[in-house]
């Protein structure tokens, strides 16, 4: 952290941030590293920002949720109207996420700096540019899919099924908090799709200098991202703009809500390409396309 080391003992947060102002850095650069100058403390600042972005991406985009569930208005495009959650329900559900969150995340999150210093992920400014930015979340995204799919697929088969994936299945119709309520055996194994591929992805690029060096503030997006993405498709709304009506192959609120209405098929988090190629889409629209190219090969076969 060259920039960093160099600089002079600050006192506040925002003396720090108008001390930058001088420097070349954008606004978010000259933040992240008002955020490591005023803790001094590399370990704990990384900590304490990995928890911060966890609970206030999650909780925060789990309000408006919560807010749209009191409002009349929207319930023309809930998916499933007639099941609303109410506030009880609503609040014991935010209250043992967070707790989960206290027991099952708070310590992996602060052994997260000495992993990023083993494997070279920077903190330091400016960031990288946006295009390897986005290249690299592009690659997360597509590595989480795939496991999700994967490891959902199995928690639904027998033993898995009844002692662990069982608990996220207890609402039929899903809502933005019940998106991390799931066992603790399955926050570990799914939350590796979204933790684990930056690690493999630093270490590769650790041996194959063709590959740029990761970032913790791509990190950072990357997780929002992911946090965004799954509050989403926990929400029970289908807008007539959401990202799925522009982007096909996106999974969105329709995709998870009827895998929680069906209790099977639709497995994979982001993109619905899985769930097609493999046949493991479910829901009236996907029924009627399976019988569709049946009755094609059938008749295909009587010519
Ligand atoms: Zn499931
Ligand atoms: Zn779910």
């Amino acid at each position: 952290m060259t920039f960093i080391d160099s600089w002079s003992n600050t006192t506040t947060f925002s003396s720090i941030f108008h001390d930058l102002e001088s420097s070349n850095l954008n606004y978010v650069e000259r933040l992240w590293s008002s955020w490591y100058l005023y803790f001094n403390n590399d370990l704990f600042a990384t900590g304490l920002l990995f928890f911060l972005t966890h609970e206030l991406m999650y909780f925060g985009r789990c309000l408006p949720w919560f807010i749209i569930d009191r409002m009349p208005y929207f319930r023309r495009w809930k998916i499933q109207p007639t099941k609303l959650p109410s506030n009880k329900e609503q609040w014991e559900c935010c209250k043992t996420v967070f707790k989960q969150h206290l027991i099952f995340e708070a310590l992996p999150i602060w052994l997260f700096h000495p992993v990023c210093q083993n494997l070279n992920i920077s903190i330091d400014v400016p960031f990288p540019n946006w295009k390897i930015m986005t290249g690299q979340i592009l690659i997360f995204f597509f590595a989480e899919d795939l496991w999700h799919y994967s490891f959902h697929r199995l928690f639904h088969y027998g033993i898995f099924y009844k002692y662990i994936h069982k608990i996220h299945h207890r609402y039929a119709a899903p809502f933005g908090f019940a998106a991390e309520y799931a066992h603790p055996v399955e926050i570990m194994a799914l939350g590796f799709g979204t933790v684990g591929f930056p690690v493999i992805y630093a270490y590769v690029s650790l041996h194959n200098q063709q590959l740029p060096p990761l970032h913790l503030f791509t990190i950072c997006i990357w997780i929002t991202l992911r946090l965004f993405q799954a509050v989403d498709s926990h929400s029970g709304y289908d807008f007539p703009w959401s990202l799925n009506k522009f982007l096909p192959f996106w999974a969105g609120a329709e995709h998870h809500d009827q895998h929680h209405h069906y209790f099977i098929g639709n497995y994979a988090s982001s993109f619905t390409w899985w769930d097609w190629g493999l046949g493991t889409e479910c829901g009236p629209l996907a029924k009627k396309r399976r019988q569709d190219m049946q009755h094609k090969n059938a008749e295909r076969k009587a010519r």
